[in-house]
């Protein structure tokens, strides 16, 4: 069993960067399919208004802090605290490490038109034996015949990029229909890996700023980041709360 904490009733797994790729690769050995999420703090927030992503991050066999938020409101409760922030990215790009060595695979869905193909033709040039079975792009209008299209090549591993809360709620929906061991809601990360979208450099990433970074390239942004600072006032008073006890 995995060690859980719980923030905002969202439940988070206390594990490291290592332990959540042995976990991932413990699962597609398995025959049930598992949905693996990375919420932020903005993602634990929206949770608090609407009911399914919340179900959805509940039922999910591994839960992991993509954003240093999280780690920090855990060091701020009381109990176990995250080791460190496991981003979605970085976990994918650790699984396709590990897989590439093996016969599974993979099928990307998300993106705009032709993001999917780009980013599985990158990453196969990148980890050479990685077998991207499918790919199919985020903007269409029959869940349900996409659905279809992933049960006939049965993957392995089906990645989910289209953006919270779409994509927990998808998984979460069809988890029990898909023929996938492993279901892992990415967010933008197809973009990331075609280059559409420039990862934050390193200094930032080290530093815990990567947020900045995205919100100073992408300033739409400021209209979801501005749930953070609620997020830790959020926790704060929760934390308050607790020392009353
Ligand atoms: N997207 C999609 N279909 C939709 C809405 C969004 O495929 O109906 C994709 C969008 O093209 C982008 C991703 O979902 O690639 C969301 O990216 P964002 O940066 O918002 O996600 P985050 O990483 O912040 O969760």
């Amino acid at each position: 069993m995995l060690n859980r904490i719980n923030i905002m009733n969202v439940p988070i797994d206390v594990v490291t960067m290592d332990e959540a790729v042995s976990k991932l690769m413990s699962f597609l050995k398995t025959e049930q399919c598992h949905a693996v999420f990375t919420p932020n703090p903005e993602i634990i927030m929206e949770a608090q208004d609407n009911k399914e992503l919340m179900k959805a991050l509940n039922n999910a066999s591994l839960v992991v802090p993509d954003g240093i938020g999280v780690v920090l409101a855990s060091r701020i409760l009381k109990g176990p605290s995250l080791p460190e922030r496991v981003a979605g990215y970085d976990l994918v790009q650790n699984l396709f490490k590990s897989a590439a060595k093996t016969d599974y695979t993979f099928y990307f869905l998300g993106g705009e038109v032709g993001i999917a193909d780009k980013a599985a033709k990158k990453m196969e040039e990148k980890y050479k034996g990685l077998k991207i079975v499918g790919r199919q792009h985020g903007y269409f209008k029959d869940e349900k015949e996409i659905i279809k299209k992933i049960q006939a090549v049965k993957p392995d591993v089906l990645l989910v990029g289209l953006g919270a809360p779409k994509q927990e709620i998808l998984i979460d929906k069809y988890k029990d229909i898909l023929p996938a061991k492993l279901c892992i809601g990415v967010g933008g990360s197809f973009d990331v890996m075609a280059g559409k979208v420039k990862r934050a450099p390193v200094i930032f990433q080290k530093l815990a700023l990567e947020w900045f970074y995205r919100l100073i390239s992408q300033p739409t942004r400021i209209k979801r980041m501005i749930r953070l600072p609620i997020f830790l006032w959020n926790i704060l008073r929760i934390s308050v709360n607790n020392k009353k006890k």
